[in-house]
């Protein structure tokens, strides 16, 4: 049984739910960017979104991994006719992603999460992984962490290794002594997997573990998480 030395963790769908976070923060910016520009934008259904996403990606491929400068080009696609000069759009643009960004970070935590992270950060490092944009010290969370990697500080999503190495690298703690913790079977599971780090998947919704026929130490409320490391790691 390896000793747990460090514990990383995702962030969207592990922490907090990511969905309801982000049609909110999406329905609040667009009111916002049509208050100010005083127009009503099309802004398409969802499929459209994702048409624009995939072609802005294409164009530019580090879009992938950069969400802030994604979301940026989507701002500027909706609004740039609106704007006389470059100056004033790049303005807009700046000041329309800061509002988004405030939004994107008003989380409703799931239950138990902060109690849970303030008694291991007790006995462990912790780390944070995350594909995504939400940053811990906006989270006000930051002192029970010892790190915190994005996409775009390893220029990588998960189920890649950069996130994991980065981990390595920062905590000088080796993958046999690592746990990581999260929601998404491909991206945390089998990507930290892949390395021989240990895993814990936070299964919400009961899903059924179909990727191999060895499937994951798997909870679904924070309150057992600490219980189930003792039983699992002895710690
Ligand atoms: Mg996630």
């Amino acid at each position: 049984m390896p000793e747990i030395k460090l514990i990383t963790f995702d962030l969207d769908d592990t922490f907090w739910d990511i969905k309801s976070t982000i049609i909110n923060a999406e329905i609040n910016s667009r009111k916002w960017i049509e208050d100010k520009i005083k127009k009503k934008i099309e802004w398409g259904t969802f499929d459209d979104f994702l048409e624009i996403r995939n072609e802005l990606i294409k164009e530019n491929p580090s879009l992938d991994y950069d969400l802030g400068l994604l979301r940026k080009k989507m701002i500027s696609y909706h609004t740039q006719k609106y704007f006389k000069n470059q100056k004033d759009l790049d303005e807009f643009i700046e000041e329309a992603y800061m509002f988004f960004l405030e939004e994107r970070h008003k989380v409703e935590f799931f239950d138990d999460v902060i109690p849970v992270l303030e008694k291991l950060s007790l006995n462990y490092k912790l780390g944070v992984l995350t594909n995504g944009n939400a940053d811990i010290k906006k989270l006000g969370i930051d002192h029970m962490f010892d790190f915190s990697v994005s996409s775009m500080d390893v220029k990588s999503n998960k189920p890649d290794q950069g996130h994991f190495i980065r981990a390595k690298e920062l905590s000088q703690i080796n993958f046999h002594n690592t746990l990581h913790v999260g929601d998404h079977p491909v991206n945390d599971v089998c990507g930290a997997r892949e390395l021989g780090i240990n895993v814990m998947w936070f299964n919400l919704n009961n899903l059924v573990w179909d990727i191999d026929e060895n499937p994951p130490i798997q909870f679904k409320k924070w309150s057992d998480f600490v219980n189930l490391l003792e039983e699992n790691y002895g710690n």
